[in-house]
């Protein structure tokens, strides 16, 4: 039997590692918080959760000052790669709780959770003009932010950075403009030539048992493999994925009754980022790189579970059995057709609904208003107005009201500025990780056959072993031999839809 060689061996990191500990368990708890202000919390109780967040940043800050003096001294000179991440992410961290005054924590915080009760409101009644002042006050807070970190050309580089690190302007830039002209021709293409995929499928009209889905569901993930005693399904009215640990890994999807692909696509999605954090590396566990390397590889894992696999020929058969026995009319439809209506490209209103020709677009724009607003060539006030023109200048559609238009996303409310190019990266790095996993494993089969073992130890020695200990970019290059690069979801979404 062979002794593995320990991680973590020099003293000052193993230091470093110990007294993080405490950032690990306010995080933990933030998570928890978050997930049970989605899935359990009455609705009043969001403005002393907001008062409960802002508290725990604060107290993140003040602890984090425990760790600059050791962090300072830290000589990086005989560092391995998992000792040099640990002191790569503490010194983001130093910088950004360093620059942030604690005032400014405590109103983003504050402001977020009332901006988010505005938000729904004005959403229901389809009132921009109500969400506006709180609108105003998060891109304030936003700009301020930006200016107290500092930045190299462009106030949003330094937002995108905190959800990606060292993604700027410049990059999200090159990469919208050869995305978004090579997606104009296929979706030209597909349309001219009247092709299967924008034939609408009647079974987007279809209305299901909530608990039959919730059976189909069920199914999913045991098919997906999900650990029962390491993760939990809920329900809450935006799917998404929360962790506590590697081992207490939580996702929420929703039965809205009809078109039940939008219900088990959450499913699948939410499970691919799952997977991501049920498969860290154990041995990162309570460190500053036991976490996941960025949002753009993220939603790499969740996309490519998502698209790649579940909305694929050789998934649509494994899944069949599971759909016949709980959504009786599915009986009715072959595996072609199920395939046509997983895969209906359709130029929408709504990010959520989008199919993967037309969803770039709905970032796209987004990054565009984003940009502007932070960069304070327009004001947010004149949101609404642009985001229609635009909207109808890339998808060729109008939102009848600001509900459908820009009041549709949480996100603004939040202040979470920066947030939606990483949904674009994730998809260009799926395509990524379709490129070159192809080259290993004959994904087509092992789909067909429901083994998914090999796929996910793929993507655990490629990517989620690591965890934090390289940045964004240098885990593309040594994981999948190039840095982020949108010419392979070109070629897969051509590959497909061609
Ligand atoms: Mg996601």
């Amino acid at each position: 039997m062979s002794v593995e060689k320990p991680i973590f061996t020099d003293p000052t990191v193993l230091e470093l590692n110990q007294k993080y500990r405490t950032q690990w368990a306010l995080h933990s708890a933030e998570a928890l918080l978050g997930w049970d202000l989605e899935v359990n919390m009455p609705p009043s109780g969001s403005l002393s959760r907001g008062v409960v967040m802002a508290e725990i940043s604060l107290m993140t800050q003040k602890h984090m000052a425990e760790i600059y003096p050791l962090l300072d001294e830290t000589r990086v000179g005989d560092l391995n790669d998992y000792e040099l991440g640990v002191v790569r992410i503490l010194k983001r961290k130093q910088k950004y709780y360093t620059r942030i005054p604690p005032s400014l924590l405590e109103r983003r915080d504050r402001v977020a959770a009332e901006a988010s009760v505005v938000w729904r409101e004005a959403r229901q009644k389809s009132d921009f003009k109500m969400f506006l002042p709180y609108l105003e006050k998060n891109i304030e807070i936003k700009k301020e932010e930006a200016e107290k970190l500092g930045y190299e050309k462009h106030p949003y580089d330094a937002l995108l950075d905190q959800y990606d690190e060292g993604l700027t302007v410049k990059d999200m830039d090159q990469m919208f403009s050869k995305l978004t002209s090579a997606l104009k021709t296929i979706l030209t293409k597909v349309r001219k030539e009247n092709s299967r995929f924008v034939k609408d499928s009647p079974l987007v009209e279809k209305n299901y048992e909530v608990d039959s889905m919730k059976k189909v569901n069920k199914k999913i993930i045991d098919l997906l493999g999900m650990p029962k005693e390491r993760f939990r399904m809920d329900i809450s009215t935006h799917p998404f994925e929360e962790n506590m640990s590697r081992d207490d890994v939580r996702i929420t999807t929703r039965y809205e009754g009809t078109d039940f692909k939008s219900a088990l696509f959450s499913t699948i999605h939410e499970s691919g980022h799952a997977i991501y954090e049920l498969q860290l590396n154990e041995k990162l566990q309570y460190t500053p790189i036991g976490v996941s390397v960025s949002n753009g590889f993220h939603e790499s894992q969740s996309r490519f579970w998502e698209n790649v696999i579940g909305r694929s020929r050789e998934f649509v058969s494994l899944i069949r059995p599971a759909l016949t026995e709980n959504l009786a009319f599915v009986s009715s439809y072959d595996d072609e057709q199920l395939y046509f209506y997983f895969n209906e490209v359709r130029p929408g209103k709504i990010r959520v609904e989008a199919d993967e020709l037309t969803y770039n677009f709905h970032t796209a724009l987004r990054y565009q208003l984003e940009k502007k607003v932070i960069g304070g060539e327009i004001k947010a006030s004149e949101l609404p107005e642009l985001w229609n023109e635009t909207m109808e200048e890339y998808l060729g559609v109008k939102p009848a009201n600001d509900a459908e238009g820009l009041l549709q996303d949480v996100h603004w409310s939040h202040g979470s500025f920066g947030y939606f190019p990483t949904y674009t990266l994730g998809n260009i790095i799926s395509g990524m990780i379709w490129h070159n996993i192809r080259k290993e494993i004959s994904l087509e089969d092992r789909v067909r056959e429901g083994d998914f073992e090999p796929i996910k130890k793929w993507l655990y020695e490629k990517i989620h072993r690591w965890g934090a200990a390289f940045s964004p970019q240098e885990l593309a290059k040594r994981a999948l031999g190039e840095p982020i690069n949108p010419d392979h979801l070109i070629e897969y979404l051509k590959w497909k839809f061609e």
